[in-house]
């Protein structure tokens, strides 16, 4: 089978790393990074450590709207799909990377596996939501991780097969976790002491591109009683300097900056931190998996199964809110949801059975 995979921004990296490499074993793949997330430290950072193969393609394409790069995308992955024509074209996710790769196949007639569909927060006014919904009606095989995600999709009535496969992110977190967690040097670096600091990712366009709400989420940061350590996003760097707030925050003696970090790194700081504070989705589930409290700075989520295990908090900006779910004893059970660590496997399988080219 020739299998076209299109990638582009960090969590899509970190999700290849439980497909690509049992995929090759059986088929042939040729892996396209857009260029969405084009910062050697959101992108090629994982090759090296995650064992992703190095994209076949690179097409850089970054910046812009959400739909003109959408648009750019779709030019640029047309002509590159009537050249390779693959047996299925492989997407990941919630990002204009997913939806042009799903589209520029959709129109090929090409088959498209859509690996986390399902997933919903409900609120039509996150880009992330318009590309779900839309990857997922268009797809031909539906790779869900978890049974909400499945009867969302029933629901739905969406045309594609649907499987239930797990988590991809669980496989990647189950094998790196337990080597991340033995190293403690990026504790060292940011000064915190196991326990005794949140770990924070904050980059959602709905809280950093408003001045308001980027305002509230300094605020927040700012609130916190114990030390926070952020590992910052280019974005959320750049909405900062513009604002005029990145000083305050270099300031501030408890909020430890730190560049993005690479997986092994990040993933032993979320392990040993009192709590997670994060708009991430990816974040959200690694928290669960490690065991550790998160509060989301959102008023949804996807991941409806950690905040009905009592295990995230809702508080979008609300520091108030998200001091007191700080203060919170985690819940004394913890059951496994998203899977059992070999999505992976499970999704090179499923391709197996998707209908051949139109
Ligand atoms: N991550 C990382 N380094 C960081 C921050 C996050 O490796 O400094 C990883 C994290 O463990 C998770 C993924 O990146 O696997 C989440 O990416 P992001 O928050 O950008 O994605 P979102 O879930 O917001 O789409």
């Amino acid at each position: 089978m020739h299998v076209v995979t299109v990638i582009g921004n960090r969590p899509q990296f970190v999700k290849a790393a439980a497909v690509s490499r049992a995929l090759r074993a059986e088929h042939d793949e040729l892996l396209v990074h857009t260029g969405q997330h084009h910062d050697d430290e959101l992108s090629t950072v994982f090759v090296e450590e995650l064992g992703v193969p190095r994209p076949e393609r690179e097409l850089g394409i970054h910046g812009g709207t959400n739909t003109e790069q959408t648009a750019r995308m779709l030019a640029a992955l047309g002509p590159l799909l009537a050249t390779e024509r693959p047996d299925v074209l492989l997407v990941y996710g919630d990002t204009n990377s997913t939806l042009a790769g799903g589209l520029a196949a959709a129109q090929a007639r090409i088959p498209v596996a859509h690996v986390e569909a399902g997933m919903r927060s409900f609120d039509r006014a996150m880009p992330e939501e318009l590309n779900r919904v839309l990857t997922d009606h268009l797809s031909d095989l539906l790779l869900c991780p978890s049974e909400t995600a499945v009867a969302n999709l029933e629901h739905e009535q969406a045309a594609g097969r649907i499987e239930l496969v797990g988590d991809v992110m669980v496989d990647v977190a189950l094998l790196f976790q337990p080597r991340a967690l033995a190293d403690t040097a990026s504790l060292h670096r940011a000064g915190v002491e196991p326990g005794g600091y949140v770990l924070v990712t904050a980059h959602r366009a709905g809280n950093v591109d408003d001045p308001g709400r980027l305002r509230l989420l300094v605020d927040l940061l700012l609130a916190l009683p114990v030390p926070a350590v952020l590992p910052l996003h280019p974005r959320t760097r750049a909405r900062l300097e513009a604002a005029g707030w990145l000083a305050e925050l270099e300031a501030a003696p408890d909020v430890r900056l730190q560049p993005p970090l690479g997986y092994l790194e990040f993933t032993s700081l979320l392990g040993h931190a009192r709590a997670v504070l994060t708009a991430s989705g990816g974040v959200q589930k690694e928290a669960y998996l490690a065991g550790v409290p998160c509060v989301t700075m959102r008023d949804t989520t996807e991941w409806v199964e950690t905040v009905a295990a009592g295990w995230n908090v809702l508080v979008d900006l609300d520091a108030t809110a998200a001091v007191a779910a700080l203060d919170r004893r985690p819940p004394a059970k913890r059951p496994p949801l998203y899977g059992d660590g070999r999505a992976g496997p499970r999704v090179v399988a499923a391709l197996a059975g998707v209908p051949a080219a139109r």
